[in-house]
């Protein structure tokens, strides 16, 4: 009898997984399970809507879905519909790739009140995850601080500050295209904790500050130090120079005439959301940094803000059975592997860093990983994907296939109105309408 795997999480780590799985293993059965109906994870649900091109990497991930032994299995939660421990006595193999997805708290009094999101959700919300639909994001006020200086951040701003022209391309959900251009904001605060130097932008997504329709990026030029510190050696360093390069660029920009203002704000650490009811302001405190740390200086800030985003960082979340490290929220794994026949690779691996490429880094690891053990193991073969469905289907699970996928798809290209991709399905009743469920 021939090998069966699992992967639970269909984003680009899951993916890469099953292209090297069902490539060396030509008679392996590989399923990808996924909790939404559609496939792709984060290149759907993160990667901004207005970079198009990052998506392409789905026409990939589509060729390894046209292999015979490879199947999706969307609209299957585990924990719902099938547990990790059911998985594990009916595959060979079980790979979980479930990514982070649930944001990592400020720790700071207020961050709990109405009008403070985290990146997550806010991302989840204009890029159509289901959970988010109906965030409803209050972007009543002047003004909206982004707290974080990594890319995440900059998508944030930057899908705030886009008029409805330059995101004609983009495959924004509508409710979120529509709540942004009613938005009357003014000032948007993109805060740092530490200074411009140690940020985490990658310079071509700062870079698209430069020139945005209606909004103005503004840096203080005495924030932004002559030079990195130390050796400008590796990858990471020569891309913060970048960084400086195009932050002193920015810094010349004078308010002008544009409607909206966006703030680089260094140097500057949360302490409070205020407000009672609601966001009201945020209350900062000036740091220096000191090793590479941000320390507290006394200097306190206020921001007249109603709107706070956080944007610091994901966590991943365990189902039950599931060895985890609750303090780095990741999965508890040596190297990728977990248990015997138990794997997991990417973000909920590693922790949320890294862009796809890395991750492909990742799994490729991961996955020759799983082909060592695989000769070593001496158990008998699992009873594979039969076995999962008579247990869904015993448990009357709709579940959502490839080609079900691709019907959704289509419904969702054609519906678009003019030269948007794709207007999303955001809710899963809709998407299951299209296949009459
Ligand atoms: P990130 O790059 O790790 O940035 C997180 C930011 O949050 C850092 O600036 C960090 O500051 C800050 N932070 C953490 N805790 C904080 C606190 N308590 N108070 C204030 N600030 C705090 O993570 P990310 O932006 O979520 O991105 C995740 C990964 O996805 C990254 O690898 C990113 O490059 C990638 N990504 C790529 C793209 C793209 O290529 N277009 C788009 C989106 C995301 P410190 O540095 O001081 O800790």
């Amino acid at each position: 009898m021939s090998k069966s795997f699992v992967i639970v999480g269909s984003g680009p780590s899951g993916f890469y997984i099953a292209d090297v799985l069902s490539k060396k293993l030509p008679e392996a059965a590989v399923d990808i399970l996924d909790r939404l109906p559609n496939p792709f994870g984060l290149v759907r649900g993160g990667v901004a809507p207005d970079h198009q091109g990052t998506k392409n990497i789905t026409r990939q991930f589509e060729r390894t879905l046209q292999r015979s032994t490879v199947r999706f299995l969307g609209n299957v939660e585990v924990g719902r519909d099938v547990s990790f421990a059911e998985l594990k006595t009916i595959y060979d193999g079980v790979i979980v790739t479930i990514g982070s997805p649930q944001d990592r708290k400020l720790g700071i009094p207020g961050e709990d009140l109405p009008g403070v999101y985290g990146s997550w959700t806010f991302v989840g919300w204009y890029n159509g995850h289901p959970a988010y639909r109906d965030l409803e994001p209050d972007l009543s006020g002047k003004g909206i601080a982004i707290i974080g200086n990594g890319n995440v951040a900059l998508d944030v701003a930057r899908i705030l500050a886009k008029t409805p022209a330059e995101m004609a391309k983009a495959d924004i959900c509508q409710h979120a295209l529509e709540a942004i251009a009613a938005s009357p904001v003014e000032d948007i605060y993109l805060i740092g904790r530490r200074g411009p130097g140690d940020a985490s932008f990658t310079p071509a997504e700062l870079g698209e500050f430069a020139d945005l329709e209606r909004c103005v990026a503004l840096v203080d030029k005495v924030q932004i130090p002559a030079e990195l510190n130390g050796d400008v050696g590796t990858k990471d360093d020569k891309s913060r120079q970048k960084n400086l390069e195009i932050l002193r660029r920015l810094s010349d920009n004078r308010p002008g005439d544009k409607p909206l203002r966006l703030h680089f704000l260094f140097y500057a650490a949360p302490l409070q959301v205020l407000g009672h009811g609601h966001a009201q302001g945020l209350r900062l405190e000036r740091t220096r940094v000191d090793s590479g740390r941000a320390v507290h200086t006394g200097e306190i800030l206020e921001l007249p803000v109603t709107t706070v985003i956080t944007a610091i960082g994901y966590r991943s979340v365990p189902f039950p059975g599931l060895p985890f490290d609750e303090n780095r929220g990741v999965v508890l794994n040596q190297d990728g592997r977990v248990e015997p026949g138990v794997y997991t690779a990417g973000w909920c691996r590693r922790g949320p860093q890294g862009v796809i490429p890395e991750n492909r880094a990742d799994s490729l690891a991961v996955a020759k990983l799983i082909l060592e053990d695989l000769e070593q193991n001496q158990h008998a073969d699992r009873p594979g994907p039969v076995a999962l469905d008579r247990l869904l289907r015993e448990r009357g699970v709709v579940v959502v296939s490839y080609e079900d996928w691709l019907k959704i798809n289509a419904a969702e290209t054609q519906r678009a109105a003019g030269e948007k991709p794709r207007e999303k399905f955001a809710r899963v009743a809709e998407m299951l309408t299209v296949l009459n469920h």
